[in-house]
């Protein structure tokens, strides 16, 4: 099928699920978008990057009103539609209305963040006696994959009958030597759009020369779908963090969070100790940590962020071992999605990850990936509603 020079076209997947007696594949794809049995999957042409390349717009629903809007450029999350608690669906992520909006400059908003996702100190690391320069992009060091990292590339992308769900199989080939990694690195981002509400990324990757690897999504949140995200309340399932020097670059020490600031073992609101005198959250400008999941491993719960108003719930469920809490702090003066001017926290992310700077740490769990071996992650954002507490 060629992805690339199809428009406007909408592509149903025939996938009945003995739901309709009798339906068919045929019978199926005949059907208007409105009484289609979902999950379903269809694509559009969003835009075309400055070298005329096309890019599409994958839209992914299930039967329980939730839907995905991803594109192919930077695998980005565009639009996340999930319901309240009164069953009205909301955006529940920022971005930009147009493909225009992140050709231009986008704080990496619903992007898929590599070949590194977070930072690498002084931009440089070295494997087996050889050290590899990296693109200083944030102060002295390197961030999120360098100029261009994997969230500014076009994908290929491939729609894929998963069972009971909508899929949308995203694959990159990053040369050797691009942003200064080693190593021809195979990519592959699998994103899924369960029926139980759930976003479901699995991201493998394979190599024929040593190099790092750490694959992540960079989503904002807003469960409101507006507003400051102060009032969301947070759990992290995490006894331990990363502590960080003022360049953001973890110490090396893995530090308890009791008495801190960053002490999410209990539901709070994101907002209760924002501003609390703590060189840590000085350092960040408010949360922008690595937190050491506990028992990471499995595909565990790690973090459940509770929105009173909408009754929205988000739970994340990974099998990575930290997530970067970040509150949007360096976010302001960009207007996204209908008009809606962002500011200084109106969206948190919760990035899934291994540690930062994890090629210069060698008693953090290693990012190393060899030929012959396969770097597989997944992570799962999952919605879901509670009622109004009285
Ligand atoms: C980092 C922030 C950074 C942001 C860029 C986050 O993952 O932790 O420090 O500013 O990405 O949008």
């Amino acid at each position: 099928m060629n992805y690339v020079h199809r428009s406007i076209t909408i592509l149903m997947l025939g996938v009945a699920f003995g739901m309709l007696s009798g339906c068919n594949h045929e019978t199926s794809v005949k059907q208007s978008a409105e009484t289609m049995p979902k999950p379903t999957l269809a694509k559009q042409l969003f835009g075309k990057t400055a070298d005329g390349t096309a890019v599409d717009l994958y839209t992914l629903s299930n039967e329980k009103g939730m839907e995905a809007k991803i594109t192919n450029y930077g695998g980005i999350v565009v639009s996340l539609k999930t319901p309240d608690r009164n069953g009205k669906a909301g955006d529940v992520v920022l971005g930009y209305d147009s493909l225009d909006g992140y050709l231009k400059s986008s704080p990496y908003f619903g992007a898929i963040v590599g070949r590194y996702g977070n930072r690498i100190a002084k931009g440089q690391f070295t494997l087996d006696g050889t050290t590899y320069k990296l693109a200083k992009n944030n102060g002295e060091n390197h961030l999120h994959g360098g100029i261009k990292g994997f969230d500014k590339v076009v994908w290929e992308a491939k729609e894929v009958p998963n069972g009971n769900s909508a899929g949308l199989q995203l694959t990159y080939l990053s040369k050797d030597g691009e942003e200064g990694y080693p190593g021809n690195l195979s990519v592959t981002v699998l994103y899924t759009l369960t029926n139980d509400n759930g976003l479901k990324i699995e991201y493998t990757a394979t190599t024929d020369k040593k190099t790092v690897v750490n694959l992540t999504n960079h989503s904002y949140f807003n469960l409101a779908g507006s507003g400051d995200i102060l009032k969301h309340e947070l759990m992290l399932n995490a006894d331990k963090f990363t502590p960080v020097d003022k360049t953001l670059i973890p110490t090396g020490e893995l530090k308890s969070v009791k008495g801190t600031p960053l002490d999410f073992t209990q539901p709070t609101a994101i907002g209760a100790r924002i501003d609390q005198p703590d060189e840590q959250m000085k350092f960040g400008g408010g949360y922008d940590h690595n937190f050491v999941i506990n028992g990471a491993g499995s595909l565990a719960l790690t973090a459940s962020v509770y929105e009173p108003t909408s009754g929205r719930v988000m739970d994340v469920y990974t099998t990575e071992p930290g997530v970067q809490f970040y509150t949007g702090n360096f976010l302001g003066g960009m207007v996204g999605k209908n008009g809606q001017a962002y500011q200084k926290r109106t969206g948190f992310c919760l990035e899934t990850q291994h540690f930062p700077d994890s090629p210069n740490k060698p008693s953090f769990p290693s990012t190393v990936l060899e030929p012959g071996k396969k770097y597989e992650t997944t992570t799962i954002y999952k919605f879901s509603t509670k009622p109004m507490t009285p």
